[in-house]
């Protein structure tokens, strides 16, 4: 199921942002414990009357020091390309511009649903000023206050209401979906072109799967392959393709609505911050991944030059230790034969199950050789480890005390049950619940 995108859009200083994180609430934060990575309050999952959707943040995107109108049509732009339902924020202590008046137009020319949030309404005196945004022509104004965190139930249950009916892809069970995510430029579209010029490859457009993306699907090896269209491989050109911040929200998606997500490196130029930011995303959002090396061709290599990478990658990307790592050119297809058979690996470990009695023999195994940790007199005492779900495994741990389950303990368990089975190249949740 792919959730719906609401898109946060107004002028500077209406209060986005704080709205933003009014509606994330703690989620934010999850990824910022990872090292190595850094998280834009940009775009994050958001929840309310159990709809789950994720949330952007327009004004979080820059966009270079454009006038405030070229801007903010930008923003609109990207609101309107990317959202199921906008919510354009006004000041209700300023009331209306002539910036809000020509984003209202914009918006209103997409068609695509409008929820009018009039901000910083902190008393119920203030109500009166909401009158004058009706003329905006984008129906009934919410009063809100982002800092009292008022009014924020009504304006949800009317982006709710909005949002389109279940979006389900109608891809077949069994194929793989795959998303190739990465920088502009490190060589996605080429790869995407390789793998399916390849021989042996079976190529077919699928139309109308999910809104207006384009995936491509091929076989392999008896194998059903599906790649998601990653919209910065579509659209190219438009002013905002090449703001940093943009491209890593286009892979959002594409993580969102993959099984494996390849995140694609650029041999020749190394790991930068972005290319961790987004493979950080992948990690957070549990799916299988492999670490791709491109351009591999371009490189002056001798017999350590892999191994200096392989090291590079490991320290760089420390949250993907699982990841497998394939280089490769998508220009002279060196080594290209290697990846869908590792795309396939990593998606069959990401499916699987571990028996329960094969499970807990193991872990009793584990907790022998290195034992529970203590706390004040306290040892933490597991009792029972069941796996509750694939895609990716996630086991759930009985114990005692649950806060006795540390880090370091978890990190154990996680190394015990990935060399005891084949988890390469999918995360592993491990949970641990109170039990006695
Ligand atoms: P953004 O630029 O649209 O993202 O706006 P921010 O969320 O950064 O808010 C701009 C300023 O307005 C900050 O100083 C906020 O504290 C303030 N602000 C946000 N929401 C409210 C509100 O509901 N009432 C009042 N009085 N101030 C608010
Ligand atoms: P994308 O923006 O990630 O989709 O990247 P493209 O597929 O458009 O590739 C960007 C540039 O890198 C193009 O000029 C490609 O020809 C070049 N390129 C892609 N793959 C390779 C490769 O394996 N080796 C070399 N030398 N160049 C490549």
């Amino acid at each position: 199921m792919t959730k719906p995108v609401v898109a946060i859009v107004g002028r500077p200083n209406v209060g986005k942002s704080t709205i933003f994180n009014r509606i994330v609430g703690e989620r934010v934060a999850i990824v910022e414990d990872m090292p190595g990575v850094t998280r834009d309050r940009l775009y994050s999952k958001g929840e309310w009357l159990n709809h789950e959707f994720y949330v952007i943040d327009t004004g979080g995107i820059e966009l270079g020091d454009e006038p405030l109108l070229v801007q903010m049509r930008q923003q609109a732009e990207i609101a309107i390309d990317e959202a199921d339902v906008i919510l354009f924020m006004v000041n209700g202590r300023e009331g209306i511009t002539a910036a809000d008046q020509e984003v209202v137009n914009l918006l209103f020319r997409s068609k695509k649903p409008v929820v009018l949030g009039v901000n910083k309404i902190d008393n119920p005196e203030m109500r009166d000023s909401l009158y004058e945004f009706y003329s905006l022509g984008i129906g009934e104004p919410y009063g809100i206050s982002g800092s009292h965190g008022l009014g924020l139930g009504d304006l949800l249950d009317a982006v709710v209401n909005h949002f389109p009916e279940e979006l389900d892809d109608a891809i077949a069970e069994d194929t793989i979906k795959m998303a190739l995510i990465g920088r502009p430029n490190v060589g996605k579209s080429s790869l995407v072109n390789a793998l399916l010029g390849e021989e042996r490859v079976i190529v077919s457009q699928i139309p109308g799967t999910t809104r207006d993306a384009i995936d491509t699907s091929f076989t392999r090896d008896d194998q059903d392959y599906v790649v998601i269209d990653t919209a910065g491989m579509r659209k190219r050109g438009k002013v905002y393709e090449a703001t940093e911040k943009y491209s890593v929200l286009r892979s959002l998606k594409a993580i969102e609505r993959s099984d494996v997500v390849l995140v694609v490196i650029n041999g020749e130029e190394g790991i930068i911050e972005q290319d961790k930011k987004i493979a950080g995303y992948a990690h957070e959002a549990g799916r299988a991944i492999v670490i791709v090396v491109n351009k591999w061709d371009a490189i002056e290599k001798d017999d350590k030059t892999m191994q200096n990478f392989i090291e590079d990658v490991r320290a760089e990307f420390q949250f993907l230790s699982y990841a497998p790592i394939c280089f490769l050119s998508a220009k002279t297809k060196q080594r290209l034969h290697l990846l869908l058979p590792q795309v396939k690996k990593v998606s069959e470990n990401h499916h699987l199950r571990v028996p329960t009695h094969v499970l807990n023999d193991m872990i009793m195994d584990a907790v022998a050789m290195n034992p529970t940790p203590t706390d004040k007199g306290k040892r933490l005492k597991i009792n029972y480890v069941t796996q509750v779900a694939v895609q990716p495994p996630t086991f759930v741990f009985f114990v005692n005390e649950p806060e006795l389950m540390h880090f370091s303990y978890r990190r154990f368990l996680e190394n015990r049950l990935r060399a005891t089975f084949e988890f390469e190249g999918t995360p592993i949740h491990i949970i641990s619940r109170k039990k006695n």
